[in-house]
């Protein structure tokens, strides 16, 4: 097996690099000490193509692998490993809505997630379901043509700055298979924000509780 980067993996990891040394290092510690999410940074990394790495290209991102995607981060994070910890998470909730979207969602958000002129949280954890993510309780009932969520969400990266929350809650009570996604605008009614988690290091990113 060949570890070695191909000749494409090696440009993307140049580019990540000097991106990471010129726009993230210098910064760092100042962000984590004033509690700075660097939105304007993660503006520039989208207009860059880092805001949609595997989403494909029709969709507007760049179509690469996540393979591909973790060269990028890993080379991202020796500049800022909280902020990049925040692309991998707007990433990830990108690509979701690319993959599973509807099509007015995805018109609707999409050009400005790739280009990270707006930014998406990922809703998965639970006070009560962590690593066994399938444990969640978070509801999903049809009422009339919409859906209403209600429970919490906790520790989620990036929640009260972002644009979009992409929540996972559970729409039938077969474990891991009563499980959907829901794409919802993090202005809608209903949604509150808890204070910001203290935390050790990875302040550059703003960590909540959120309550459907
Ligand atoms: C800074 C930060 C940002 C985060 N951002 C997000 C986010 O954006 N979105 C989101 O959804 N979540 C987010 N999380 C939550 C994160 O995904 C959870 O903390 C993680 O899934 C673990 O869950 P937990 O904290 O409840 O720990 P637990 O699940 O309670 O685990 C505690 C410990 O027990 C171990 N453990 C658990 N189950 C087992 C088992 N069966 N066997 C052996 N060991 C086990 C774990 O490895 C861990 O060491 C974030 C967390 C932090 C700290």
């Amino acid at each position: 097996m060949d570890f070695n980067l191909n000749e494409d993996q090696q440009a993307f990891a140049d580019v990540a690099a000097q991106f990471a040394r010129q726009a993230l290092a210098p910064h760092a510690a100042q962000w984590d000490k004033d509690h700075t999410f660097p939105v304007d940074t993660l503006r520039q990394a989208g207009e860059l193509g880092f805001c949609g790495l595997y989403t494909p290209e029709e969709d507007g991102g760049l179509g690469l692998s996540r393979l591909d995607a973790s060269i990028i981060f890993e080379q991202l994070a020796m500049g800022c490993t909280a902020t990049t910890a925040m692309l991998t998470i707007h990433n990830m909730a990108t690509w979701m809505l690319a993959s599973y979207g509807q099509a007015t969602m995805k018109d609707t958000w999409l050009p400005d997630l790739v280009s990270g002129n707006k930014l998406a949280s990922y809703c998965l954890t639970e006070p009560g379901a962590g690593s066994d993510a399938a444990s969640l309780t978070t509801k999903a009932e049809r009422q009339g043509d919409q859906y209403v969520l209600s429970g919490s969400k906790v520790f989620i990266s990036g929640a009260g700055s972002t644009d979009l929350l992409i929540v996972m809650a559970r729409t039938a009570n077969n474990g891991a298979k009563g499980i959907s996604a829901f794409a919802v605008p993090a202005d809608a009614a209903g949604i509150s924000y808890g204070k910001p988690e203290e935390k050790m290091g990875w302040n550059a990113q703003p960590t909540r509780m959120i309550t459907f």
